[in-house]
Parts: structure tokens; C-alpha cells; sequence
């Protein structure tokens, strides 16, 4: 065997569970205690600048520089005594993953020494070298300046020695550099525009919350043989390998109880969330081999986005101290699951009433109408938009594919719902809305039996499901922000209930009742939506020629989809959220970023395939050729004997000569790719003329896998990236 090979195998099969060191204490009790939280904040505050702040955070009001002053000595102390040295803004360009610049707290106290400082307009806003995060054109290099700027909604912490700031990151000019400015904005906006709306039911309700549960899949591979898969290393999956023979057929990974080595590293990461005020709850294997899956308590949206980045820098590293490697790829391994990121989405008021839950009385079945119709009617228009906000190079190996939605963006309501919003649909107003002498609605259509639904049916195939008291939007990537799949849909959903709104408000006008209006409006919507409904198996070839009928966004390259961001309807969508030349900018960044993963990925393989693969494929191909020609030595009948051998031989020249013109003619594809100036026409051509190569290389390639001999080939197998740990 390949001695790389052979060493990372070894290695891998001998590892020992990494023993944890447990916090010796109930999580309650430590929950949090690495957060500047409330309790903190009660702590090393004074009264009045406590209360200010919490007021500006529950407002979403800017914090002057006086308070900032305040909170910052606050938290200095705090951070100090909890063993920072240092402190960073943290913030999410539009890149993978976070970013931060360590400085630490000192400063020359003019006696020779030094002091601990922290201002508050070091914790307001900060001026990050912003020339090398993607802008999109925003930003020119001699005009680099960005500035990261203080959210206070979302808690500062420590990480190691550092106390960390959450930020939004925006350029000189305003426009947003990053995920969380526009995050933010949604969220007012579906705050407002759901508040507007919910009076109509409850006069009292002054705030609307938009909550994000994420669950977060992954896979484990041992770092050995992580190592010596330089394709992993380099791209985040494996672009080549032949399916082992076992993976995931006898379904006996999912639920099945979890290896030791890799509950360790669970716990570990458990202890790390909890100190950082993370509510992870969930944990288990998902249906792959050595795949596994992460969920907390949902949350706030924005806190439960930064929480999700969070979690994925501390797997990350925590994962490395149990000598393993975590993948977040969408799909790392050809020919089992992938992995996504189920964006689980609710809205609820701050007078705790979840507007996706049906009622117990009339009334609260009409909201809970409303607010499900609305968000069929926000999806059903926006459904190009939102697949778009899924979209990239990575996930576009999970969707469409066998175990993954589609790409086609449908909602699937459940028997139950779709049969009220049916009947719904039929009655008359008259027979549907009676006002009983308590001034109740009574929607002739009947209570909604809650514990039914509680258990709605389950549909694994639908790309966006609602779950009993939520929406499930499942069509999020394991390795994205959800941010932006959260965004797009705070910002269909308020753009939707805006115009609802307003043509209930113009009914009310022309002289109907409010009842009347709504059932008028919400009539309609009902209908014109029916085309995002289905129900059914969203894998199968008839719905995607089905979805074509209904004129929904069936497009499946990722560069093309991008388009639908700065469609006519997707720019009203963004209205306040994000202007016309910042989604402009934006899928600059997309088309640049696809471009680049596509240029590395057939790099990678194109090295690989000429230095790693070939090279064994010939040196076994001379293995036999010598043979023939020593059975040549002892038998006149050397063709009979050597049968399979001269079969084999003509088969891997075969195989090595596709190799080595393939990767060839996608070079040649890859340098005419290249001189493209549009980055959306770059991104298009390699979508069309360079991705295709990397399936005809790989075939090839995993083709002479299953030929050469098993102790030549060099890069560990799927039997042992997958089984050996
Ligand atoms: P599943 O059965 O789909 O695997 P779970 O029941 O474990 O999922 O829940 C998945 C996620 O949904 C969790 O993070 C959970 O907290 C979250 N969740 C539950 N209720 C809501 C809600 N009303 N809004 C948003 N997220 C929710
Ligand atoms: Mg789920």
C-alpha cells in the first residue's frame, strides 16, 4: 500500500478517545459565563447605563458616545477579569466564515509602563483594512476604508484571551460589506411590517420577532487521512474515489449510537457552546457514515446566526484536539448524503404569541391564516429569489440530487392546512365569517385540531415544509451563512404583508368590515399562490416537469440564478434592505467566489490526476506488462494465459489516456474561461464548459481504482475516510 496511505490508515484505527475535561458543574451553571450577558451586564454596569442600553437594544435605537464610554469600561473590566488580553471586532464579510484582527488592551500609561485600555469608540466602530474582504466593486483598493460598527444586539464575548464584539462591517460609502447589515435590516422590516398586520387581531402587540432554530449537519473524518486526501484539504470535498462497497445502504448510521472517539468531541464542543451561551440541545448521527447533526434552541434571528458561526469556528477547532477534521461541504462524498442546514423560521410578538401556532379561538385561527398565507404569497413570488439566496458552488452538488430538495423552491403545508386554506378558499364570506355576539370571528371553516398538528406529516423531500409552528426552510447549504437565506426571506415575507396591508386597509376604506377586507384579500392570495403548493414527492422527475407548468424558477445553474437578485420584484423585496447597486455588488461577489471554487477544484484535480493517479496507473500497468512478457518466456500460449492481463493493460490506457485529455481540454476551457472581463459571463462558463470535466475525469479516475492494485493506489478510499476511525 501507498505508504502515505498506509500510515494515515494505521494511524487513524489506533486513536484513542480524547478524554474531556468536564466543568464539574450543571450547565445551568455555567451557561453563559463567557458571554457579556444580562447578569454580566447587571454586574459591571450602572443602573442607568444598563437600562439605556437595554432600552437601545429592544429598540433598535443608535447608542451615542457617552454610553458607549460607559458600556465599554463596563465590559473592559469585565473581559479583564475574566482573562482577556485582547479584544476584536468580529464581523461576517462575504467570504466563508468570520472575520477578526486581534489588539490587545494596552496602551503607554507615560510612566515607562503600560495600562489596560478600552474606549468606547474602540468598541462603536473600528476601521478594518477592509481592501482584501470582496465588495464587489464598492470598495476600490485606493478608497479601502471599511468600518466595522458595534451591534449590540448581539452580545459581546470571550473566545480564548480575546474578547470578541459582534459587528456589522459596512464601506465608507454605507453600502454593506458583509451578511449582518442586511440581516439586520430584514428584521426590522418583517418587525414592522408583521406588527402593522397583527393588530388587526391584537391591538397590544408592539414588536414581532423573527426566530431562527438551525440544525446544523456535518461530517468527521479522521486528520490522518484528511492529510492524505489533498483534494479535502484544498476543496472541502473529495473529487474523486469510487463508492466503497458498504455506505449507507442498510441505514444503520442514523440515530445509531454514536461512536466514542466522536461523543468526546461532541461533549468537548458541548462544554465550549454552553460558556458561550449557545443552547445546543441536539445531537446525533445523520444518515451517512460519519456524518452527525447539531441543533440548539432556536433563538432570535441574528443572535442565532451569529451563534451558528460561532458553533462552526469552535467545531472546528475543538474537532482538531480530537484529531479530527470537520467538513461542512454540502457534499463531500459522491454517492451518499450531503449535508444542509435546515433553517428552521418562525415569527412571534413581544407579547409571546407565535404567529405560525393556530389558535384556540376563531380569532387566532384567522391570524394564523393570515400569517400562513402571506408567507405562501411571499414565497410563491419571491421563490427565485430565494433559491438564489441558497445558491452556490458547494450546494449546488446537494440540490437536485437524490437525497436533497430540489432545485425548485415549493412549500409544503400538510394535509391538514392545505385542506383549511381549501375550504377556506370556497366558502363565502357569509358562510365563512359569522361575528358572534362577543364580537368574535368565526371561520365556518372550524377549529384547527392543535394536537393534530402537532404531528403534521412529515415530508423530507420539500424544499421549504411547515412543521407545526414553523417553516423549515430546508434548502439552506451545511457551510452557509443563514443569514443569507434569512434575509431574502424577512425581506419576502415583510414585502408581502406591506402590500397585504394595504389592500385590506384600501377595502377597509371603500366601506367593508375589517373582516370582510381580510377574507377578501387573504380569498385571492389563496388562489394566486396555489402554483408554490405541493404536497407531494419533490424528487421525482414528474414534479420538476410539473413545477416548468406553474412557471416556477426551475433554473439549475448557480450563476444564471444569481440573476434573480436583481429581478424587478427581488429589488422591491430588498426596498430598505439592501439598494439596487448593493445586490449589484453583491452578485459580483457571488459570480467571483463561484468562479474561484470551480478554478481550484480543477487545479486540485488536474494535479492530482497528473501526479498522484497516472503515475501508479502506469507503474502497475508496467507490473503486468512484465508479466505477460515473462509468461511470453515460458509458454507460447502467453495470450491465453495472460488474458486478463493484456486486458487490463489496454483497459488502464484507456482510462489514462481520457485522464490525460481531459484535463487538457479543461485547461484549455479553464484559460478561455479565464480571459472572460464579466465576472457573471466568467462564472457561466465555468459552469458550463470547465465544471463538466470534473465528472468525466473522476469517472475515469475511479474507474483505475477498482483496477490497480489496492497497495499502489495513494489516496485513502471512501472504505477508509468513511469506516476507519
Ligand atoms: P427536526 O425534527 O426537524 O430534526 P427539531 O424538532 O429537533 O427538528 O427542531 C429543529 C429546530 O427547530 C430546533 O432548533 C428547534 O429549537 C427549532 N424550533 C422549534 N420551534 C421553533 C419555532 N417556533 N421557530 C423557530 N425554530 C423552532
Ligand atoms: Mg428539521
Amino acid at each position: 500500500m501507498s505508504k502515505l496511505r498506509f500510515k494515515a490508515v494505521a494511524a487513524a484505527s489506533n486513536r484513542k478517545p480524547v478524554e474531556v475535561k468536564k466543568p464539574g458543574r450543571k450547565t445551568s451553571e455555567y451557561y453563559g459565563e463567557n458571554v457579556f450577558n444580562q447578569k454580566a451586564m447587571i454586574k459591571y454596569l450602572s443602573k442607568e447605563t444598563y437600562k439605556a442600553i437595554q432600552n437601545a437594544i429592544e429598540n433598535g435605537e443608535t447608542v451615542n458616545r457617552n454610553l458607549a464610554e460607559h458600556v465599554a469600561a463596563g465590559m473592559r473590566m469585565w473581559a479583564l477579569e475574566n482573562g482577556a488580553t485582547h479584544y476584536t471586532h468580529w464581523f461576517q464579510p462575504l467570504t466563508d466564515g468570520t472575520a477578526e484582527k486581534h489588539d490587545a488592551f494596552i496602551e503607554h500609561d507615560g510612566n515607562g509602563g503600560l495600562i489596560e485600555e478600552f474606549s468606547g469608540k474602540l468598541l462603536a466602530q473600528q476601521e478594518p483594512d477592509a481592501s482584501s474582504f470582496p465588495s464587489g466593486g464598492l470598495r476600490n483598493t485606493f478608497e479601502a476604508r471599511g468600518y466595522s460598527a458595534w451591534d449590540p444586539s448581539s452580545p459581546a464575548f470571550i473566545m480564548g484571551d480575546t474578547l470578541c464584539i459582534p459587528t456589522i462591517f459596512i464601506s465608507y460609502t454605507g453600502e454593506s460589506l458583509d451578511y449582518k447589515t442586511p440581516l439586520l435590516k430584514s428584521i426590522t422590516a418583517v418587525d414592522k411590517a408583521a406588527s402593522d398586520v397583527v393588530r388587526y387581531f391584537n391591538e397590544d402587540v408592539t414588536k414581532c420577532y423573527s426566530y431562527l432554530g438551525w440544525e446544523q449537519e456535518y461530517f468527521l473524518v479522521d486528520e490522518d487521512l484528511y492529510a492524505a486526501r489533498p483534494d479535502l484539504a484544498l476543496t472541502g470535498r473529495t473529487l474523486m474515489s469510487h463508492e466503497s462497497s458498504k455506505n449507507q445502504q442498510l441505514e444503520d448510521h442514523y440515530f445509531g449510537s454514536i461512536p466514542e472517539r466522536v461523543q468526546k468531541f461532541m461533549e468537548d464542543l458541548e462544554y465550549e457552546s454552553y460558556a458561550l451561551g449557545i443552547p445546543v440541545k441536539t445531537r446525533h448521527n445523520e444518515v451517512a457514515p460519519n456524518q452527525f447533526e447539531l441543533a440548539p434552541i432556536y433563538e432570535e434571528c441574528n443572535l442565532a446566526n451569529d451563534h451558528n458561526l460561532l458553533v462552526m469556528s469552535l467545531m472546528d477547532k475543538v474537532a482538531r484536539r480530537h484529531s479530527f477534521r470537520v467538513l461542512f461541504h454540502e457534499k463531500p462524498f459522491k454517492g451518499i448524503n450531503g449535508s444542509g442546514k435546515h433553517n428552521n423560521w418562525s415569527l412571534g410578538t413581544n407579547t409571546g404569541i407565535n404567529l405560525l401556532s393556530p389558535g384556540k379561538d376563531q380569532i387566532e385561527n384567522l391570524r394564523f391564516i393570515t400569517f400562513v398565507v402571506n408567507i405562501l404569497a411571499a414565497v410563491h413570488k419571491n421563490n427565485a429569489l430565494l433559491k438564489a439566496s441558497i445558491s452556490s458552488a458547494t450546494n449546488a452538488h446537494r440540490l437536485g440530487a437524490n437525497e436533497a430538495p430540489p432545485a425548485i423552491i415549493s412549500v409544503f403545508l400538510g394535509t391538514q392546512v392545505s385542506d383549511i386554506l381549501d375550504k377556506f378558499e370556497k366558502s363565502s364570506v357569509k358562510d365563512a365569517i359569522v361575528v358572534d355576539a362577543k364580537k368574535q370571528i368565526k371561520l365556518g371553516v372550524g377549529q384547527i385540531p392543535e394536537i393534530l398538528l402537532d404531528n403534521t406529516d412529515r415530508n423530507r423531500t420539500s424544499p421549504f415544509a411547515f412543521t407545526g409552528n414553523r417553516f423549515e426552510f430546508r434548502a439552506v447549504g451545511s457551510s452557509a451563512n443563514c443569514a443569507s437565506a434569512m434575509t431574502a426571506l424577512n425581506a419576502s415575507v415583510a414585502e408581502q404583508l406591506r402590500v397585504f396591508k394595504a389592500e385590506v386597509d384600501e377595502l377597509i376604506n371603500k366601506g367593508k368590515s375589517k373582516e370582510e377586507a381580510l377574507y377578501e384579500v387573504l380569498k385571492k392570495y389563496i388562489k394566486e399562490s396555489r402554483p408554490i403548493r405541493f404536497n407531494g414527492n419533490g424528487y421525482s422527475e414528474e414534479w420538476k416537469a410539473e413545477a416548468k407548468t406553474r412557471d416556477l424558477d426551475c433554473e439549475t445553474s448557480v450563476p444564471v440564478i444569481f440573476d434573480s437578485y436583481t429581478s424587478k420584484q427581488s429589488i422591491k423585496t430588498f426596498t430598505g434592505i439592501l439598494s439596487e447597486v448593493e445586490l449589484h455588488a453583491r452578485n459580483e461577489v457571488k459570480w467571483e467566489t463561484y468562479t474561484k471554487k470551480l478554478q481550484i477544484e480543477s487545479r486540485v484535480l488536474g494535479d492530482l490526476a497528473l501526479n498522484h493517479i497516472i503515475p501508479v496507473a502506469i507503474r502497475y500497468q508496467s507490473l503486468l506488462i512484465t508479466n505477460v512478457a515473462k509468461l511470453k518466456e515460458i509458454s507460447d500460449d502467453y495470450k491465453t494465459l495472460g488474458a486478463e492481463q493484456l486486458r487490463l493493460i489496454e483497459k488502464v490506457s484507456t482510462h489514462v489516456n481520457a485522464i490525460n485529455a481531459k484535463v487538457h481540454e479543461m485547461l484549455d476551457a479553464r484559460k478561455a474561461a479565464n480571459n472572460i472581463e464579466s465576472e457573471r459571463e466568467k462564472a457561466v462558463a465555468y459552469h458550463d464548459s470547465v465544471a463538466p470535466y470534473l465528472d468525466e475525469i473522476r469517472y475515469h479516475i475511479d474507474k483505475l481504482e477498482l483496477i490497480v492494485d489496492n497497495e499502489m493506489w495513494p489516496l485513502p478510499k471512501y472504505r477508509e475516510l468513511l469506516f476507519v476511525r
